[in-house]
């Protein structure tokens, strides 16, 4: 399969130089050139199989030339093993055709693990057979940064740089990213918030001089690999609830778009999603762009959900790259558009964008209120993202079945979860004694050439 990019200019790649390259030369994401198809009775395949064999089946066609597929079979064994329940991505049921599918059974206790944990092991293996180094430069909200720390921690080839808005995420988040003791980590403050990071990472990509002499990798959920990945779940919990004879929909906890575009992929691809509902928090964009149209950023304000707290949603360029019916020069002016303030749809893409998403957003009170409904009336604790996505999946629903997605569990945000329930969710044993173990970060200013410096001393 062959990777093109959104905005035109670049080469096009196959898998593996697409999974090193982390963001395009020119500036765009790449996206497969034509997508494979399912038909029912592949669908139907599925049905009774294990996760991992689902997952095999679904990525198989997109790393086809990179892995055998008995390589591939290995590389997915080994990466799912290491989570905590056998369905790796289990349903729950919280009220009438009402799921949720709990993404927090990895290491990091966050949905990122699906992904990156599987891009770790395919790097490790790229990597050794090229004989490479790498560096690996990552933003984060929060969830991202640990989930890479944890994926390339101690790994002979890869340096990772993380950079998190200092001051906000939550202390557990701080502390998965600050207190691994492996010397090939670096966890950075950065003075400002996750676009400023975001910003700092597509820096380090635009200037060529730097990405070459360091061999930038990129792990961000911009990587065509991570949302490849998330495109397993949606399988996996679709061919559980009657796919592909019912048709299922989903509510998905938003922030960069990486998650709900690769259910949108699902339904491109033929798997029977009804309806994909985008939630947000208070930092609505998107919400606002399904509405009206008008995609325009706002300042970031900070929430209880701050994996969520994003206003430039980069892989919703990858939807509009379909929106706009592939052509990449409506893309290049549109994302010039954003970044002095943004753009309205043309009455097209508003449509086209209204044919696969709804959307709705949730308030501060919306989600302490839901995580407090749900814990009364099934005693499970969700944590402010995921309580953001069953508050939408309760507003959304109509008769198809509506799974909301789970993307972190409630111990890794307890303030929220106590305030809201009076109820502090327990760390599992293996992370019980993070709060005491030692930090290790810096702290860092907004200033690319800060950054560049600070990579350059750093990386061996
Ligand atoms: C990253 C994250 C999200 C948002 O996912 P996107 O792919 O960025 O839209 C939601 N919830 C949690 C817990 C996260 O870590």
């Amino acid at each position: 399969m062959r990777y093109i990019s959104t905005r035109g200019q670049a080469e096009a790649l196959d898998f593996e130089k697409v999974l090193l390259a982390g963001l395009a030369g020119d500036g765009g994401l790449y996206v497969p050139e034509t997508l494979p198809k399912w038909d029912a009775d592949f669908l139907r395949g599925l049905q009774g199989k294990s996760y991992e064999e689902i997952a095999h089946a679904v990525i198989a066609p997109f790393t086809a030339g990179c892995f055998t597929s008995d390589e591939l079979r290995e590389l997915i064994s080994k990466t799912y093993a290491n989570f905590r329940h056998t369905a790796r991505a289990p349903l729950k049921q919280i009220g009438d055709d009402l799921w949720l599918c709990e993404l927090h059974t990895g290491p990091t206790l966050a949905f990122k693990d699906f992904a990156m944990q599987l891009i770790g092991n395919f790097y490790t293996t790229v990597l050794a057979r090229r004989n490479e180094r790498l560096t690996i430069i990552g933003a984060t909200s929060g969830d991202t940064g640990s989930a890479a720390i944890e994926a390339f921690k101690g790994l002979d080839n890869v340096d990772v740089f993380i950079l998190f808005p200092k001051g906000r995420v939550s202390d557990v988040q701080q502390r998965q990213m600050t207190t691994s003791a492996a010397a090939n980590v670096y966890a950075m403050a950065v003075e400002g918030d996750f676009d400023d990071c975001q910003a700092l990472v597509k820096a380090s990509f635009n200037d060529h001089e730097f990405r070459d002499e360091i061999r930038l990798g990129g792990v961000n959920s911009i990587n065509w690999g991570r949302v490849m990945a998330q495109i397993i779940y949606y399988v996996s919990t679709a061919v559980s609830l009657g796919a592909p004879d019912r048709k299922i929909s989903f509510s998905v906890p938003t922030g960069n778009f990486g998650d709900i575009y690769a259910g949108y992929l699902a339904k491109q691809m033929g798997l029977p999603i009804d309806r994909l509902v985008i939630a947000t928090n208070q930092n609505d964009i998107l919400h606002r762009t399904v509405q009206t149209g008008k995609h325009f950023k706002d300042g970031v304000k900070p929430s209880i959900s701050p994996s969520m707290d994003i206003q430039i949603s980069s892989n919703f360029e990858r939807l509009l790259f379909d929106l706009y019916d592939r052509n990449s020069q409506e893309i290049v002016s549109l994302m010039k558009a954003l970044e002095t303030g943004g753009f309205e749809l043309s009455g097209d893409a508003l449509k086209a964008l209204r044919n696969n998403f709804d959307s709705e957003n949730c308030s501060e009170v919306e989600t302490f209120a839901e995580i407090k409904r749900v814990f009364d009336e099934t005693g499970e604790l969700l944590c402010p993202h995921s309580a953001v996505g069953a508050h939408a999946a309760r507003k959304a629903k109509d008769k198809v079945p509506m799974v909301a997605l789970a993307t972190a569990h409630a111990a890794k945000f307890p303030d929220a979860v106590k305030e809201a329930t009076g109820m502090s969710p327990d760390l599992p044993p293996f992370l019980a004694d993070i709060m005491t173990r030692d930090e290790r970060l810096d702290i860092i200013a907004n200033d690319f050439d800060v950054l560049k410096s600070y990579v350059r001393a750093k990386r061996s």
